[in-house]
């Protein structure tokens, strides 16, 4: 018998378990129900700074990209997930490259001082701004993606050519990006990728440095980027006997996925590390060329996990048949439940309930019926106004995707590291919307 069972009150104040694949490394439940990430309180954190708030846990993502750079290979942080300054910063010191894909994300790692010739610029509509941009800042490659661009494309400079594989990575269609007819990339199949390797070759001011794909987001198994190593060297082959030049990068994308509720497939990273430097080795010395170096592009798996949102509840409403818990947040901030379908869970913070845990929806504060953050939340029956929620897995595609619809202006970003908290973003005002709106 356990001390929990022979003292009911023990129980009580025993704060239920953290789940680890979804809340950040330094996340810790206290009795007294608050919630403790990198020594800060989140219920003074909340009085503090207001809520919502985007929380970023910097020990949780030093931690992601040092388990990505222990494999053998190029790791470039995809910016679009987050960035911004101190971000940029953070990811340059853990020795990270970086993928942006706009003159903006190239602006603020340029502004950050993340060294040049370690960004890459992505993008299936990149304009002339963002071309000449990136070449006066001296961008270290530029990833082809239509074959218009390639005239455009101011040199010297590297590139590499974005193949479509064809591959499903059996995920979201919005996410899904290795497949077939499709915006973004070069089709294999199609021979639009080996047009696009000989227009290239014919720029004698652009250099050829490899190939790039990418499956999509949200990608669990490993199968699928195996498949793309064994069709981009069977490329690299056909590049090499017809033009006889060897590429000496093979960038395999990102994608790969992070578990948002407890029990959610996350990426096996490990079952990655050990097979494809493997088929990448097999499928070089069957068709006679030198491996060439790897490049991965994570975004969601550095990012995600590190965040997390905190609102408070402004209002409970009960139907005849739901409890709807409405916080001061919603769409603006997270609109990945309407747009894919995304499931997440909530916890309350900052106090104990002994209260009957039953299902209810977690609702935005926007105008929109839609406007749901978690329909089926496992909250305690007696949550009320006032309580503190948190969300987990927010790192990534939140504050980035955020808006201001409604004009609800947009919440900070707050940096936890070590006992303290920094103000990476700072929470806009309805003085920063009425700054664009000229009377
Ligand atoms: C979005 C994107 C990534 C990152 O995707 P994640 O799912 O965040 O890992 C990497 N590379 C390219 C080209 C992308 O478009």
């Amino acid at each position: 018998m356990t001390l929990a069972e022979l003292l009911p009150t023990y129980r009580r104040s025993l704060p239920e378990k953290l789940c680890t694949s979804v809340w950040p490394t330094s996340a810790e439940a206290m009795p007294s129900g608050d919630l403790v990430v990198s020594g800060v309180s989140l219920t003074e954190l909340a009085d503090r700074f207001g809520t919502p708030g985007y929380l970023l846990d910097v020990p949780t993502v030093r931690e992601r990209c040092r388990a990505y750079r222990a494999l053998d290979a190029e790791i470039a942080y995809a910016g679009k997930a987050f960035l911004c300054r101190r971000m940029a910063r953070l990811i340059a010191e853990e020795g990270l490259s970086l993928d942006v894909c706009s003159a903006g994300e190239l602006a603020t790692a340029l502004s950050a001082g993340f060294p040049a010739e370690r960004i890459l610029l992505h993008g299936n509509a990149k304009t002339h701004q963002e071309l000449r941009a990136a070449a006066r800042a001296g961008v270290g490659r530029v990833v082809v993606d239509s074959l218009a661009e390639i005239d455009r494309i101011p040199g010297p400079q590297d590139v590499l050519v974005r193949v479509t594989p064809g591959i499903d990575g059996r995920t979201h269609r919005a996410v899904a990006t290795g497949v077939e007819d499709q915006k973004f990339g070069l089709s294999l199949a199609g021979g639009q990728a080996a047009v696009a390797v000989a227009r290239v070759l014919a720029r004698p001011e652009l250099r050829l440095v490899g190939l790039h794909c990418h499956l999509g987001s949200q990608i669990a198994e490993v199968s699928g980027y195996e498949e793309a190593v064994r069709r981009l060297v069977a490329f690299l082959a056909e590049i090499a006997v017809r033009h006889g030049v060897t590429l000496p990068q093979l960038n395999l994308g990102g994608g790969h996925a992070v578990a948002y509720c407890p029990g959610d497939a996350a990426f096996d990273l490990p079952g990655f590390a050990a097979r494809i430097p493997r088929v990448l080795a097999y499928e070089c010395r069957k068709h006679g060329l030198v491996p060439p170096r790897l490049t991965l592009e994570p975004g969601r798996a550095i990012a995600a996990r590190a965040g997390l949102t905190l609102y408070r509840v402004v209002t409970v409403k009960h139907s005849s048949t739901r409890t709807y818990v409405a916080v001061d947040g919603g769409f603006s901030d997270n609109p990945r439940p309407e747009l894919y379908g995304s499931r997440y869970t909530a916890r309350l913070v900052g106090r104990t309930s002994d209260a009957q845990k039953r299902s209810m929806s977690v609702v935005g504060r926007h105008c929109e019926a839609g406007d749901v953050l978690i329909p089926d939340a496992q909250l305690p029956s007696d949550i009320r106004a006032g309580d503190l929620l948190a969300v987990p897995c927010t790192g990534a595609y939140h504050h980035s995707m955020a808006s201001t619809y409604n004009l609800v202006p947009r919440p900070p970003v707050l940096a936890l590291e070590d006992g303290t908290t920094e103000v990476w973003i700072r929470r806009e005002t309805e003085a920063d919307l009425l700054h664009r709106d000229i009377a």
